[in-house]
């Protein structure tokens, strides 16, 4: 039994577990070493004892003593008595632990010390239930509670509730244990101490399963199981019992391997394991599975022998007496029950004592020593009736019935034979109740388990449906907040193309107000160009061809003939006595004689023929593709015309104002002739017309 208690307060320095585990490590080793037995469990018990015992005469000798009180005074001593007893707990020896708390507490107590007092009562209750000295338990759970409401600490006060419930149970009394563990655990529980409260559940559990009431018992078993308890192997080796007895094999199998495999995996000490093989063997007993429970229950033994624990002895005894006497070893197992009948009676287990004259009884019923028989059933009977443990009762009354049909009381047979049936009746009927209570516990379990799964599914389901919900959600405020957008970029966009369009729209009129300036522009220029054309190729004066314009057609016309041999003529027309006109009527006259002239030549010439003024007052007409006869004809017709509309400008100048001309024909200069050629014979015309007596028109001959 682990005397370091997780639920314990700790207001000592934490290498106390340290030590403990270091010793239980080096404790486990030395087993390993020196031992090799059947019982690995009872080796390492073996091992832890030996190492302790060793470690406890050195240290715990006088010489170790002195010298720790010699440096440290009574607080040296009460150190070092502290130390080895936590060691010795930690190591599963409950003796020597037991032996020095009690030296520190002397010490403790002496100083005054209440916390530390508190502390080591604590752990020396503990030890006193492990070595089954029920009322130095009961003394010092006493005082636990007293000393724990004087410095107000719950989970003392909860511990001594729980050493008490463990007492009463033990001593028979069901209810008083029962509210004990109650008180227990709600105290626990005050504090948020877990592992004390799963604890005081778990010996609740086992009160509750010795009355009877099994699906409360399960509940609390399950509930612990549930609080993560600091040994659940323990609370699995409640199940496996709880299921024994309400005929439920395979469940309480089932649960008998789990614990051991739970204190396997937990390296739990050897006590705990011996607990788990112990209670196995019971229900392999139960089972007929002798051989199995024999081994058991042996193995159990052997650690419970080695860690010095008397009464869990006392029980192994009644399970492997059992075994003996179902594999027909009727004498080794007189042995055990003897053994376990004082070994009870040392402890004050009245569970054990009165089990132990039952199997006894049974033993010498079956050799035939009917006084003594009868002797031990009276007595077993006596003690069974005192506690609740009915079923054995009811083997009891069979076995006392068995003994009065030997013995020939026909009418004490059948007393015993009824009051057997009674029990079994009631028990079976108990046993039934037990049954549909297990039954209802379990459905309503998993009834809880399944509504818990169908509600983990609906949480997980709704969750699945929130957050699809949310996904929905969030997915149209993004289509919200992307239309949003994208509106905002046509609005932005609209509103670009708009003023784009309004500045387009300026840009085209002003582009247009610019091509229309151009036009009005390229308009002048073509007119100043044209003017200056005219400028350039024609006579201010007259309005006809100047003279370079006019020799340019020449030379063309000139090239243009001699090319195609088309007939080219031309005639030079002189005003006649213009001199004297001038000086008759003035320059601005004579100017109007040309110009009234000129347009009288150019309106009897027809457009097709080039007229041009040579210098002065000689002007020249270029003809082409006309005959010789249509020219002269034309000649003589351009004379009479200047003659009759310069009469008619100034009838003063009749006979006066006319004009000479003189023509001549390409044809008659050659082949090789040009435009000078022309010109001076046209000229030579003229002089002969001239010479003729003016106003007339004459022709080159070569
Ligand atoms: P003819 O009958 O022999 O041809 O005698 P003419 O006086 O016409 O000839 P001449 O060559 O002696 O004189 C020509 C004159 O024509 C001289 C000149 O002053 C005048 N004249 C030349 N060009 C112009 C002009 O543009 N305007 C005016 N009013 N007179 C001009
Ligand atoms: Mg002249
Ligand atoms: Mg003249």
């Amino acid at each position: 039994m682990t005397l370091i208690d997780a639920g314990a307060p700790s207001h000592r320095p934490d290498w106390r577990r340290i030590l403990s585990r270091a010793g239980a490590a080096a404790a486990v080793a030395l087993a390993g070493l020196v031992q090799a037995g059947s019982y690995p469990q009872a080796d390492v018990a073996l091992g832890s004892r030996a190492l302790v015992a060793a470690v406890d005469s050195r240290l715990g000798g006088v010489c170790a003593r002195e010298l720790a009180g010699a440096i440290a005074g009574g607080a040296g001593r009460e150190w070092l008595f502290t130390r080895l007893g936590d060691f010795a707990a930690a190591l599963d020896v409950p003796t020597i632990a037991d032996r020095q708390w009690t030296r520190s507490l002397e010490l403790a107590d002496r100083r005054g010390d209440a916390p530390a007092s508190l502390q080591l009562t604590q752990a020396l209750g503990r030890s006193a239930l492990a070595l089954g000295d029920y009322e130095r338990a009961f003394t010092l759970a006493q005082r636990i509670t007293t000393l724990g409401q004087r410095l107000d600490d719950a989970s003392a006060q909860g511990q001594a509730q729980n050493i008490l419930g463990i007492i009463e149970r033990r001593r028979g009394h069901l209810d008083l244990a029962a509210a004990h563990q109650q008180r227990a655990r709600e105290l626990f529980e005050s504090v948020g101490n877990r592992a004390g409260a799963a604890r005081a559940l778990t010996d609740l559990g086992t009160v509750l399963r010795d009355r009877g009431e099994v699906a409360g018992a399960l509940e609390a078993h399950l509930d612990a199981l549930a609080m993560n308890p600091d040994r659940i192997d323990h609370v699995y080796r409640n199940l496996g019992l709880l299921y024994r007895d309400v005929d439920d094999a395979t469940s309480s199998r089932n649960y008998f391997e789990r614990a051991l495999q739970a204190a396997r995996e937990r390296g739990a000490p050897p006590s705990a394991y011996a607990t788990v093989i112990g209670s196995y063997a019971s229900l392999l007993n139960e089972l007929g599975e002798y051989p199995g429970a024999q081994a058991a229950a042996a193995e159990a033994l052997a650690i419970d022998s080695a860690l010095d624990d008397l009464p869990h002895q006392g029980l192994e005894h009644l399970e492997l007496g059992r075994a003996l006497l179902g594999l027909g070893q009727p004498q080794a197992a007189v042995g055990h029950f003897e053994q376990a009948l004082q070994l009870g009676r040392r402890v004050h287990q009245r569970e054990i004592v009165a089990r132990a004259l039952l199997h006894l009884g049974e033993a010498a019923l079956a050799e035939r020593d009917l006084p003594r028989a009868r002797g031990l059933i009276e007595s077993a009977i006596g003690e069974l009736a005192n506690t609740r443990l009915r079923p054995q009762l009811a083997d009891a009354y069979a076995l006392r019935q068995q003994l009065a049909s030997d013995e020939g009381k026909a009418r004490e047979a059948l007393d015993y034979a009824n009051k057997a049936m009674h029990l079994r009746e009631e028990l079976s009927g108990i046993r039934t109740s037990r049954q549909l209570a297990v039954l209802e516990a379990r459905h309503e379990r998993s009834d809880a388990e399944h509504r818990v799964a169908l509600l983990a599914k609906d949480n997980e389901l709704q969750a699945a449906r929130i957050e699809r919900q949310a996904l929905v959600r969030d997915i149209v405020l993004l289509a919200l907040v992307g239309l949003l957008l994208a509106f905002a970029a046509l609005v932005w966009r609209h509103r670009g193309v708009r003023r784009l369009n309004r500045e387009l729209a300026a840009r085209n009129l002003e582009i247009d107000q610019q091509r229309s300036a151009l036009d009005r522009a390229n308009a002048t220029l073509r007119a100043q160009a044209s003017d200056l054309l005219r400028a350039a190729t024609t006579d201010a004066l007259t309005q006809v061809a100047n003279r370079r314009h006019l020799l340019d057609c020449l030379g063309q016309r000139v090239a243009d003939a001699l090319a195609h041999t088309r007939p080219l003529a031309l005639m030079l027309i002189d005003f006649d006595h213009f001199k004297r006109i001038n000086d008759q009527h003035g320059h601005l006259f004579g100017d109007e004689v040309l110009v009234t002239g000129v347009a009288t030549l150019r309106e009897a010439l027809g457009a097709d023929h080039v007229v041009g003024r040579y210098g002065g007052e000689e002007f020249v007409a270029i003809v082409s593709d006309d005959s010789e006869q249509e020219v002269m004809v034309m000649a003589e017709r351009l004379r009479a015309r200047v003659e009759a509309s310069l009469a008619r400008l100034a009838p003063s100048l009749s006979g006066l104002a006319t004009i000479s001309i003189g023509v001549a024909f390409l044809a008659d200069l050659g082949p090789r002739a040009d435009a000078a050629m022309l010109l001076d014979a046209a000229d030579r015309a003229v002089y002969l017309a001239k010479n003729e007596g003016r106003n007339c028109v004459r022709r080159f001959r070569p």
